[in-house]
């Protein structure tokens, strides 16, 4: 056995042939030309017919991946549009050059400046252009686009994929993507990410063709190739395979379906989300709405405070792409574990329990002000509803409550839009939140359970300690009470309670959560199908009272 070690490109578990990908020879034939304009019309007419071919691909890819991952086929016939890509072309024909050698030259270049770019980003841009000038090549010389040379479905392998190569396999014969080189943030990787094809990328020279039809495992997990897998290696992945189709299965089955009990009582499923980016996750597992968008990964990704605008438009674009669903956004999270250099904080001998969250918040009112003229901007454009991270007392939400309303007054005088309607909720996270409950449920629209730090402060166990183990156990009764105590609290007073720590998502404890009445329950969205499908085995008039009196039985 030989084993590879990549960089996760799609997830997923593959098993099955290698197959390598064959392409055409790709060599360019330089010639000098006497009719100069006679080899413009046919670099033009090739021009054309690429841009048709695409607009083609742009069809294809819609229907397979929807209209975001079609979207480079439409940036790619812009590409072919660019004024100075196609004179840059024009005038080496002009000097005498040939079409195919004028088109590689100048994308090469182009290609080139691309790929020296410090951005990751940009740099993948490099495979787009080589991939058009492939393309306009391939038409002027009349070759054909190569593929995969097999008829049984194979793990398909080459240097790198184009993005319109990809796009035009034969999704019926691919189980998973190799490349030697590649990038995770090329679209060929995103591609197969919404595809749901296994992918793995920068293996490097050792994955050569020598491998060339042999039985290999991939794990888009973590990145491995397993090349002549041995017994028990195969063993272990068939049953990760195996796990991730009936998951895969259960997800075919359930989409649409309502999160309802057999006694038909309806719990909300939302997703917890980190950017704008996992939407996309969101919507492809029918997440009922966004539970809490942790807003400090967009503070923690750059080197400053993000703007305003910056802001206003992530939290837009989560609002409108969820289209009316409810998205709650949880205000800056920062402090602890999530440190941002910027914010300078003072070192902290104990940050857990320091200047975190709601405290920066409220101790430097600029800053929280910025993010909620963004949010409250963002508002106009969908189901906007605002939470508020570590909460202890009544006189911090009353504070919280007076500068939102301060903001929008500020909002209104300027004329612009928000809505009147987004509600305020608080995490309830820590055990002096979940004490003053009652008074804090008279205060808000809704609770969010944080059972992550919730069972790390009432527990007094770190959740970042090592060799913490059993000492760190959510299911401890002290945290089980404390969620029935928020809930009974929230539900005396007329609002909506949900979990969005990782507990929400523990299917042990879902039938418990169900009998205590928790309303809404926001998980990974990978975890939203699995859950529905416990959620529609439980009937909560069978187990209801036992469950409630063991949990609150004064023997253990
Ligand atoms: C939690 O504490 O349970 C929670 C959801 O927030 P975070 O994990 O971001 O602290
Ligand atoms: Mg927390």
């Amino acid at each position: 056995m030989v084993v590879l070690q990549g960089k996760s490109a799609s997830k997923g578990v593959a098993i099955g042939k290698l197959c390598f990908y064959k392409r055409g020879s790709g060599e360019i034939v330089r010639t000098q030309v006497e009719d100069t304009g006679a080899e413009i019309v046919r670099f033009e007419s090739a021009r054309m017919t690429a841009i048709d071919q695409l607009k083609g691909l742009y069809e294809k890819a819609v229907e397979e991946v929807g209209e975001e991952g079609a979207m480079l086929f439409e940036a790619h016939q812009m590409m072919l549009d660019d004024l100075d890509f196609v004179e840059g072309i024009t005038d080496l024909i002009s000097d005498g050059l040939n079409a195919e050698a004028a088109v590689s030259d100048v994308s090469d270049q182009l290609a080139e400046m691309f790929a020296s770019m410090d951005d990751a980003y940009m740099q993948a841009r490099s495979a787009d252009v080589k991939d058009i000038a492939q393309r306009v090549i391939n038409i002027l010389s009349g070759a054909s686009g190569g593929g995969m040379d097999s008829d049984e479905p194979v793990i398909l392998a080459s240097d790198d994929f184009s993005p319109s190569e990809t796009v035009q396999l034969d999704k019926s014969k691919l189980l998973g993507l190799l490349t030697t080189g590649g990038s995770d943030q090329a679209h060929t990787a995103i591609l197969a990410r919404t595809m749901g094809i296994p992918s793995v990328c920068q293996l490097g020279e050792e994955l050569s063709e020598s491998f060339d039809g042999k039985d290999i495992i991939i794990n888009g997990q973590t990145g491995e190739v397993f090349i002549a897998p041995d017994e028990e290696t195969t063993e272990r992945l068939t049953a990760i395979y195996k796990k991730e189709q009936m998951e895969k299965k259960l997800l075919e089955e359930l989409r649409g379906k309502p999160n309802q009990t057999i006694d038909g009582k309806n719990v909300m499923v939302y997703c917890n989300i980190g950017s704008p980016d996992d939407v996309d996750a969101v919507l492809a597992s029918d997440g009922g709405g966004v539970g809490l968008f942790r807003s400090e990964f967009l503070y923690l990704a750059g080197d400053d405070y993000p703007t305003e605008e910056e802001q206003y438009q992530a939290y837009k674009t989560v609002a409108e792409r969820m289209g009316g669903k409810r998205v709650i956004i949880r205000t800056l999270d920062i402090g602890a574990d999530k440190q941002a250099d910027y914010f300078k904080l003072d070192h902290e001998e104990n940050p857990a329990m320091g200047l975190r969250a709601i405290r920066i918040c409220l101790t430097r009112e600029e800053v929280f002000r910025t993010q909620l003229r963004a949010l409250y901007r963002a508002s106009a454009h969908g189901k906007i509803a605002i939470m508020f991270p570590m909460i202890t007392s009544v006189w911090e939400v009353r504070e919280i409550k007076r500068i939102c309303e301060s903001v929008k007054a500020e909002l209104r005088e300027e004329e612009i839009p928000f809505a009147d309607t987004v509600e305020l909720g608080i995490m309830v996270e820590t055990p002096a939140a979940v004490m003053v409950s009652d008074r804090l449920a008279k205060e808000v629209d809704f609770f969010s359970i944080g059972t992550n730090d919730l069972t790390q402060y009432l527990l007094a166990v770190d959740r970042q300690g090592k060799g913490l183990g059993k000492f760190f156990d959510a299911h401890h009764p002290a945290v089980l009470r404390a969620i029935k105590m928020a809930a009974d609290n929230a539900h005396k007073a007329g609002i909506w309670i949900g979990i969005c720590g990782e507990l929400g998502a523990d299917v042990e404890l879902t039938e418990l959560f169900m009998a205590i009445g928790i309303d809404e329950l926001s998980v990974s969205p990978a975890s939203v199908l699995p859950l529905r499908s416990v959620i529609r085995s439980i009937d909560t008039t069978k187990n209801k009272e036992a469950l409630l009196s063991k949990l609150m039985a004064e023997d253990e």
